[in-house]
């Protein structure tokens, strides 16, 4: 029996240990990334009015160039650093960052996406605060992104952490909705300012039936509780004349631009 459990254990073991190392040296390098501020950067994509030209606000998006992979998707180191805690430090990183820009253009809407482990972390809104006063942001500026996961994870202290930053002033949109479980429960119980929907749902637009109907229902539930819809992912006029009709108020993706650095976001404008 020993010798076969060694055997198992030599099967599995080495595949694993694999994986391991691989994230182990991914969180390496971003720790250092993080500490030399080297290789991290905020894009910036715009949010925009239903027709398409008055920009509402910008959204942050996270970049990291590895020495030598090269960039990483967010996708990828996103749910690394929320493994080895490092979302805590690149979770503020991120939120100076964002704060620093929000101050540069006052007219503008900052939206920042906020990991529910660092939303859901005991002394967030009080480096949120501290974040926002050293920028000198007015918090009416800045929106968190969170998702549905935050209400999975700790629904009483998810919905108390809500309460607090709306009340100092922060906006909170509820990020990619419609793909995870309870949505529309969960919406009734949280009080958002706004709601995202998915691109999964868009890129359905004007192909699947169900996908108009499942878009303009949401549209009106988000307006009967009171909350702005952003519609996410989208890339074809088609999809923005479809939400426009549905009574979309914002749109967001490559249709109306890609995220990009600031300085090209802004170039020729002043911010
Ligand atoms: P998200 O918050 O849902 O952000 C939208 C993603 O969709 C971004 O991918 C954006 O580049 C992409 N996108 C925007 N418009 C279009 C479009 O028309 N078509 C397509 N195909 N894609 C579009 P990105 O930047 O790779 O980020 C992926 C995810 O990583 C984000 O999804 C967010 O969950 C996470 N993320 C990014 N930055 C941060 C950050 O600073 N903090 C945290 N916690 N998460 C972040
Ligand atoms: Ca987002
Ligand atoms: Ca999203
Ligand atoms: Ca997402």
């Amino acid at each position: 029996a020993k010798s076969e459990g060694r055997g198992r254990y030599q099967m599995y073991v080495p595949v694993l240990g694999e994986a391991l190392i691989k994230r182990q040296q991914l969180a390496e390098a971003l720790r250092l990334a993080l500490e030399t501020a080297q290789g991290l950067a905020l894009w910036y994509q715009p949010i925009m009015d239903i027709s398409g030209t008055k920009m509402r606000g910008i959204e942050a998006l996270l970049r990291w160039q590895h020495p030598t992979l090269g960039p990483v998707s967010p996708a990828d180191f996103i749910p690394v650093a929320e493994e080895t805690g490092l979302i805590i430090p690149l979770g503020d990183w991120v939120l100076q960052q964002a704060c620093g820009m929000a101050k540069n253009c006052p007219h503008l809407r900052m939206s920042v996406n906020v990991s529910p482990l660092q939303f859901l972390a005991g002394n967030f809104i009080e480096r949120l605060r501290e974040i926002v006063q050293q920028a000198g942001v007015d918090p009416k500026q800045i929106e968190l992104e969170i998702t549905e996961g935050v209400m999975l994870e700790d629904h009483q202290q998810a919905l108390r952490t809500i309460q607090t930053l709306r009340s100092a002033g922060f906006r909170i949109a509820l990020d990619d909705f419609g793909t995870g479980y309870s949505s529309l429960n969960y919406l009734t119980q949280f009080p958002v300012d706004t709601l995202k929907i998915d691109r999964s749902f868009i890129q359905l637009l004007g192909i699947q039936e169900q996908a108009d109907t499942i878009v303009s229902s949401v549209i009106k539930l988000g307006h009967s509780l009171g909350l702005s819809v952003t519609a996410e992912g989208v890339e074809t006029e088609q999809q923005r004349q479809a939400l426009s009709a549905a009574g979309c108020d914002k749109l967001q993706g490559f249709l109306l631009s890609r995220p990009q650095p600031a300085e090209v976001l802004f170039a020729g404008h002043a911010v």
